[in-house]
């Protein structure tokens, strides 16, 4: 079956950095692979050093390819030039012409392929418009706001039309504010231009609002891939439950034990930590575990301190930190022997050193091995 023009897949993907000799001296990307769909926005997200930049850039042919491949529409590009590959590059730096006007940034691509100047200036002009770049196509990059000009790098990409874009943190340099609108109007672009996109963040709030899929990265190795709600609910393994979420997922080191009346978890079991009974779902996974160490997480909204009959057995906890946002407040709490995230209505106001009753949703409880590190299924 032929694949469409824009899918990029990604198989077996190596990077190895070499020094001037040729010698290896880092193997950033440690054999990968994954396959983007025609259409699909999906992001490379992970800590500084994760190796996401590095397979940005062998995708646009910025960085040789030490093995595997890499097809765009179907067709293995490794030995394909950049400019043959039907990819746009925006960088975090802009990198516009800083002796050129605003018009010649936007045009220089379709100037280099010998386009007609009526077509230069009529998808020029259209593009600046969509952009609200369309009053300053005689300024120079410096007369710019930071945003504008990421704009113009934006507009330089989509006037090539290509099949696919790329995006290497293409908003670190702006303000917050900037930042968001940003973030909305590259979504906006993706919906209406239909393109494949790969965006490479170390931010995992815009990797969650942007993303149709999103690929965490740790080390040279893909943690998981999945959508933004599946990577929240269900991470596969204690690195993307830790990295994915703001505040993060609690996660409670301890031991599944057989008590009278059934397994509960025990945080901190040589010091006798806060005990959780595990019934059902929780119960069946935590079989195989008994006496044996596990990591027991829970997402700071699944904390409550409207307690309700029925539940979970309430804890009692000890305000170490809180932080009033209005709609919410995050709570810090000291717990058993460790320490609790809460997110909780922001009606009451908690002080330091305050007393308070908690109670988990047992039913968002994820259960991790400690040794393999990964989700108990
Ligand atoms: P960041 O967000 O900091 O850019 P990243 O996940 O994009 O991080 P990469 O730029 O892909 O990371 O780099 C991955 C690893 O490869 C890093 O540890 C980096 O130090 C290393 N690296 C990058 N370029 C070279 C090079 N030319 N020679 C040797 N090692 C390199």
């Amino acid at each position: 079956m032929p694949m469409s023009e824009g899918s990029v897949e990604i198989k077996e993907l190596v990077k190895t950095y070499t020094d001037d000799r040729g010698r290896p001296t880092f193997t950033a990307v440690k054999n990968i692979s994954l396959p983007i769909q025609d259409g699909e926005f999906m992001v490379l997200v992970g800590p500084s050093g994760c190796g996401k930049s590095t397979t940005l850039r062998m995708v646009a042919g910025l960085e040789k390819i030490t093995s595997g491949t890499i097809s765009i529409g179907g067709r293995v590009v490794n030995e394909l030039e950049p400019k043959d590959r039907g990819i746009a590059m925006v960088f975090q730096n802009y990198a516009l012409y800083p002796h050129m006007s605003i018009f010649n940034n936007m045009a220089f691509g379709l100037q280099l392929a010998k386009k007609k100047k009526d077509f230069i200036s009529d998808t020029v002009g259209r593009t600046s418009k969509a952009l609200g770049l369309d009053h300053m196509l005689d300024r120079k990059p410096h007369a710019l706001s930071g945003g504008q000009r990421q704009r113009v790098a934006l507009g330089r990409a989509i006037v090539r039309s290509p099949k696919v874009f790329l995006f290497d943190e293409p908003l670190s340099n702006l303000d917050a504010k900037m930042r968001v609108q940003m973030r909305s109007e590259i979504s906006k672009l993706h919906a209406q231009l239909g393109s494949t996109m790969i965006y490479v963040t170390h931010d995992q709030v815009e990797a969650m609002t942007m993303g149709d899929r999103i690929c965490v990265m740790r080390d040279g190795l893909i943690m998981q891939v999945a959508d933004p709600l599946t990577l929240y609910r269900q991470p596969e393994n204690l690195f993307v439950a830790g990295f994915i979420g703001s505040p993060p997922m609690n996660l409670l080191k301890g031991k599944i034990q057989k008590r009278e009346g059934g397994l509960v978890f025990v945080e901190n079991a040589e010091k006798n930590g806060l005990v959780f009974p595990l019934k059902g779902r929780l119960e069946q996974l935590a079989g195989k575990y008994v006496d044996k160490e596990v990591v027991f997480g829970i997402r700071p909204e699944h904390l409550s301190d409207d307690i309700k009959e029925g539940l979970a057995a309430p804890i009692t906890s000890t305000v170490e930190i809180a932080e009033p946002m209005g709609s919410e407040s995050l709570v810090y709490l000291k717990a058993g022997t460790g320490n609790l995230i809460a997110r909780i209505h922001g009606e009451h106001l908690y002080h330091l050193g305050e007393e308070v009753t908690v109670q988990l949703n047992m039913d968002k409880v994820n259960l991790f091995d400690a040794a393999t590190e990964n989700v108990i299924r």
